[in-house]
Formats: structure tokens, C-alpha cells, sequence
């Protein structure tokens, strides 16, 4: 049986078949609505208001979507989530920081404290695929770094200081790329919590936003002004000065800024963080309910508190290979559904972002009873 060339009754295809992690399903609403706006915009200069009012109304809709505290900055750069880890490196970390490490991105930043020769050896505490491990107090550590989705994965962890840490001698920082915008947290049990556009703010890829508090922001002027050399585009300070007068450190993309000021004012319409956590919680539970239902399929996150409602892991049995399953979709136009390859488990990934319609994810799981009958081997 070629899964290539399986055809989807069309009553199972959904609408819109982009459930890939990122980058992630763009609303076609926005895309029209940025090429009726681009002409004014687009090719226009980042130092001059249209472009300025952009990185404001992002600015502005995110104080509001996450409540932020009083002096708390929405902070935003190029480079994305990634660059941000490096940033974190030079300008958050004063000598050493703990990671719960478990799947490739939290492994990433811990990895990127580890190749600094100006910090100490990283603590590690890392528990196994599906899981989450649990940080404490450690002496000596100056910043906790948590994940709030391991996207490779699809195990979510609350955000909350570790027990035993004080605010005032340790920072929190996390990376929340693919969680924030649809799983709920609260800002204060934090002190940088820093995205990428391209997950739940249905943009492209490219930039950093972070939101940091005072603390942290405090932490970014001692060690900028210390003596350590600091690259400038891994300089917070900068990014922060700039961001304070509604710009970035250097050229940023515009149609990504514009898309995800579009995003964040959709979700604020909405109802805000509210809104998209039970949103994508609501899909999760569909996807997980049905997995948990199946005799060839189960959720891979064993324990329920730690399944992500923005990234979904389903294993599939033995009998059918998931690697056909995706081929299936693919070749019916649903895309992106491949599991994280280096997890290397015959698994589907999905996941369901604000911008995903629940609709198009029960015709997800109709298009998955069907396959899953048709390609049993
Ligand atoms: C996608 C992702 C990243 C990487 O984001 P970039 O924008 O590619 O740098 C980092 N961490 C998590 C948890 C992610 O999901």
C-alpha cells in the first residue's frame, strides 16, 4: 500500500491543514489584511512611525494579553528564541544558572551556559523524554532556566520560582517559545519569559521577544557595565533601549512584526490569555481523549499534568508506522504532523495553536481513524 497515494474522503480534510510546530499556521485573515496594508508599509523605514507603530501595538498587546506587572518590558530583537539562549548567556547569567533539561531546546541553553568560559559549569537536572524534572534550590546559582513546552517533546511544565530560590538573589528565565499565547502563566513567577513569533503569535520566525522584569532587567545593566564583553546583538541593554523607543537594535522584518501585532490584537479580541488556554486546551483534550480511546494509538506524555496543550505527542502502535500515516497526510495537504526526529519513536506530533480551528482538529482525527484502519500492515 503506497500511503502516498491514500485519498482522504473529503469530509475528513480539514479546512486548513497546517498543524506543524513551528513555524506554524499564519491566518490567511492577517495575510490578506498585511497586502492591503503592505504599499504604506512594507519597504518602508524602520526609524520612521509606520514601522515604529508596529513594534508599539506589539508592545502595547502583549502588557495587556499576559496582565504584566508594573515594570515589567516587552524587550524584542532579531535572532529569535535561539539567539536569545546566547543573549541570556552574556547578559543574565551572572556565574552560574541550573536548567531542567528535557528534550532538545532546554539541552540547547544548557549547552550554550556550558560553552561559556566566563560562567561556571552549569547545574543540569534532566529527567527522561515525556517527562519533566523538577528544580530546586541549588547554592550558588544565579538563574533557573525552565521550559514551558519542550516542543521536541509535548511535555509542559508549570511556570513557578523553584522551591527553596529567592527572587531577590536568583533569576527565573523561560523559555517559553511554543507555550506562550496558549498556555497560562503568570509573568510574576518569572523574570525573562522569552518567545519566538512563528508558535502561538502565528508570524514568521526571526525575532525575540522577551518580558523581563525589573530584577532581571537590573541584572542585564550590572553585568553589561562589568567589564564582560557582551557582542552587541546579544547586548539586553540595547534591546531594551531600542524596544523603549518602539525599534529594534538593527533592521528587523517587517511583515513579521506587522503579523504578529495582527495576531496579538486577534487574540486580545478574543478574550485574551484567557481565551487561548482554554482554546488550546480544549483541542489538546480532544486529541488526547481520542488517542487514549484507540486501541493502536495513546498519548506518548504518560502523566496528564504534563501534557502540553499547545504541542501534542501520540504514539502509534507497532502495527501501523507513523512515518505512513504522515506521508498519508501530507499527500492530502495536511502537513507538518511528523514527529521531533530526533525523539525517534513512531509518533505523530500536532499542534494546535490559537490560530488552529477546533473543527479542523476533530476532521484531524476523522482523517486519523481513517488512515489508521487503511494502513495497518
Ligand atoms: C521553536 C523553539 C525554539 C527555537 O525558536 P527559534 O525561533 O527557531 O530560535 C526554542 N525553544 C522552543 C521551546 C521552541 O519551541
Amino acid at each position: 500500500m503506497d500511503a502516498a497515494r491514500l485519498e482522504l474522503p473529503a469530509d475528513l480534510r480539514p479546512r486548513d491543514g497546517r498543524f506543524g510546530s513551528g513555524p506554524s499556521k499564519v491566518r490567511q485573515e492577517a495575510v490578506d489584511r498585511l497586502a492591503a496594508a503592505a504599499p504604506a508599509l512594507l519597504g518602508t523605514s524602520h526609524r520612521r512611525p509606520a514601522v515604529k507603530g508596529q513594534v508599539r501595538r506589539i508592545r502595547d498587546g502583549l502588557r495587556t494579553f499576559f496582565a504584566l506587572p508594573d515594570g515589567y518590558e516587552v524587550v524584542l530583537g532579531n535572532g529569535g528564541a535561539t539567539l536569545f539562549w546566547d543573549a541570556a548567556v552574556h547578559c543574565l547569567v551572572e556565574r552560574r544558572s541550573a536548567h531542567a533539561v528535557f528534550g532538545e531546546f532546554s539541552t540547547k541553553f544548557a549547552e550554550a551556559a556550558r560553552a561559556a568560559p566566563f560562567l561556571d559549569v552549569p547545574v543540569v537536572v534532566s529527567s527522561a523524554p515525556g517527562t519533566h524534572p523538577h528544580l530546586e534550590a541549588v547554592d550558588g546559582v544565579d538563574l533557573y532556566a525552565l521550559t514551558h513546552c519542550e516542543t521536541s517533546t509535548g511535555v509542559a511544565m508549570p511556570v513557578t520560582r523553584p522551591a527553596g530560590t529567592r527572587p531577590e538573589d536568583a533569576l527565573v528565565a523561560v523559555d517559553a517559545t511554543s507555550a506562550a499565547g496558549g498556555l497560562p502563566v503568570d509573568p510574576a513567577e518569572c523574570d525573562a519569559y522569552y518567545f519566538s513569533p512563528q508558535k502561538c503569535f502565528g508570524s514568521e520566525g526571526g525575532l525575540f521577544v522577551a518580558l523581563l522584569s525589573p530584577a532581571a532587567l537590573a541584572r542585564v545593566s550590572a553585568l553589561t557595565a562589568s567589564g564582560r564583553h557582551v557582542p552587541a546583538m546579544l547586548d539586553l541593554g540595547l534591546a531594551a533601549a531600542n524596544s523603549a523607543l518602539d525599534q529594534t537594535y538593527n533592521t528587523p522584518a517587517v511583515a513579521t512584526l506587522w503579523l504578529m501585532g495582527e495576531q496579538i490584537d486577534w487574540l486580545n479580541e478574543q478574550g485574551g490569555l484567557a481565551w487561548a488556554a482554554k482554546d488550546c486546551a480544549a483541542k489538546a483534550a480532544h486529541l488526547y481523549d481520542w488517542a487514549a480511546a484507540r486501541p493502536d494509538a495513546s498519548p506518548f506524555v504518560v502523566d496528564p499534568a504534563m501534557r502540553s496543550a499547545v504541542v501534542c505527542t501520540i504514539d502509534i502502535d507497532d502495527a501501523v508506522d507513523a512515518g505512513d500515516v504522515t506521508s498519508a497526510l501530507r499527500a492530502n495537504g495536511i502537513l507538518d504532523t511528523e514527529a521531533y526526529r530526533k525523539l525517534g519513536r513512531n509518533q505523530i506530533r500536532v499542534a494546535v495553536f490559537p490560530a488552529v480551528d477546533p473543527a479542523d482538529v476533530e476532521r484531524l482525527t476523522g482523517a486519523l481513524d481513517f488512515l489508521l484502519t487503511a494502513l495497518r500492515r
